[in-house]
């Protein structure tokens, strides 16, 4: 189960004006899910971290990024060879987030340290920072998911309501239209704001977190300055600046769709729970594990493409319980926690297609935009 250590939740949460919350007690089921999860890798040839698909599919994703961006920058000469690329790249962008990154993040790459801290560093590469997304990701998210005020990321500022417990401005009414012009955007505030922002002001929302320093801060300022190199300072070497931008901001809009609609399908659509904490003792109902699998939906379960592209994370039920976990094992994972779920009578979600998945983000969105 997740390895989160109350000295590492109390270093972000202590210094905060909200209190840190609590769970319910373990009922049972968070003991016996673990107990089939082990006996699954005990018992078949599967292993937790080091797979060496993962590896393979490392080298393809990497070897597909410098491939893409030397076809872009040196070999594209028209605008229908540079579309298609730019969309491409936008797309491995993504997948080496979802994949090597994100399981790096988790410690789900490697039994190795520094494995794990080189293959969530290729976040830096992308143009966002490894360190601060450990604690907006790995630390607020994974812990609090879908609690408003607690999980950043339910928070898009006035544009939109995803959760019942924000306010409802009159113009949310048309949200579930709007919203996904703004998706395009996620990346380029990425890059160019939301980093530098944290940063700054050492917060992330309203949560303080404990700045970078030494390593981790040169690591922030050496990833910034390799990431605009690549995306700005060698391309104007050979093209016009408004190439440059418009083929950046292709790239970029596509992978904010990507990244905002994966997101989305997973936490907020119509069968997700967004508890409430009780406020006087600062608690959530419900325990940990049913915490996760209660505000969580997976979808296309059975679309092998679809869950190598994304790392899994069509799985999120899965990869919520065991983030620790490469994400290589989530199809086996799934029908553990499935059948563990029908025994505990615990609501398992999932849609079954990405279709499925979108129409009810969609729904949800029209159903949170609607006065009441
Ligand atoms: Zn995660």
């Amino acid at each position: 189960m997740q390895e989160r250590t109350e000295s590492q939740l109390s270093a972000v949460l202590e210094k905060e004006p909200i209190k840190k919350l609590k769970f319910g007690k373990n009922s049972g089921f968070q003991t016996e899910l673990r107990r089939r999860v082990d006996e699954l890798f005990q018992n078949t040839d599967l292993k937790e971290r080091d797979c060496p698909q993962m590896y393979v599919k490392t080298a393809i994703l990497l070897l597909s990024l410098f491939g893409l961006y030397y076809g872009l920058v040196f070999l594209a000469q028209t605008w229908w060879q540079v579309v298609p690329l730019c969309i491409a790249l936008g797309v491995v962008t993504a997948g080496i987030g979802f994949s090597i990154q994100h399981d790096g993040a988790h410690h789900a790459y490697s039994n190795f340290a520094w494995v794990n801290k080189l293959m969530s560093m290729s976040l830096d590469l992308i143009g966002g920072s490894s360190y601060i997304w450990h604690w907006k990701h790995d630390v607020l998210h994974h812990t609090y998911v879908n609690i408003a005020g607690y999980d950043m990321d339910l928070e898009v500022g006035i544009f939109g309501r995803l959760s019942p417990s924000h306010p409802r401005l009159p113009f949310h009414r048309w949200q579930h239209y709007y919203l996904w012009f703004l998706y395009g955007f996620l990346a380029i505030k990425w890059h160019f704001y939301d980093d530098f922002y944290c940063l700054i002001t050492g917060k992330i929302g309203d949560r303080t977190y404990p700045r970078p320093k030494k390593s981790n801060l040169v690591i922030f300022f050496a990833g910034k300055l390799i990431f605009f190199t690549f995306a700005f300072a060698i391309p104007l070497l050979f093209h016009s600046i408004w190439l440059v931008l418009a083929s950046y901001a292709l790239v970029a809009v596509t992978l904010g769709i990507v990244l905002s609609v994966v997101f989305q399908l997973a936490h907020v659509v119509e069968e997700a729970d967004f508890p409430i904490p009780v406020e006087e003792v600062s608690s959530i109902e419900n325990d940990w594990a049913i915490h996760q699998i209660e505000t969580t939906v997976n979808f296309s379960r059975n679309n092998p493409f679809v869950t190598w592209l994304l790392g899994g994370l069509n799985y999120q039920v899965e990869h919520h319980l065991f983030p620790n976990i490469c994400h290589v094992n989530y199809p086996e994972l799934s029908k553990v926690v499935e059948q563990t779920c029908q025994d505990y009578g615990v609501r398992y979600n999932h849609h079954g297609s990405f279709w499925a998945g979108f129409l009810s983000h969609f729904r949800w969105l029209r159903r949170m935009g609607a006065s009441a």
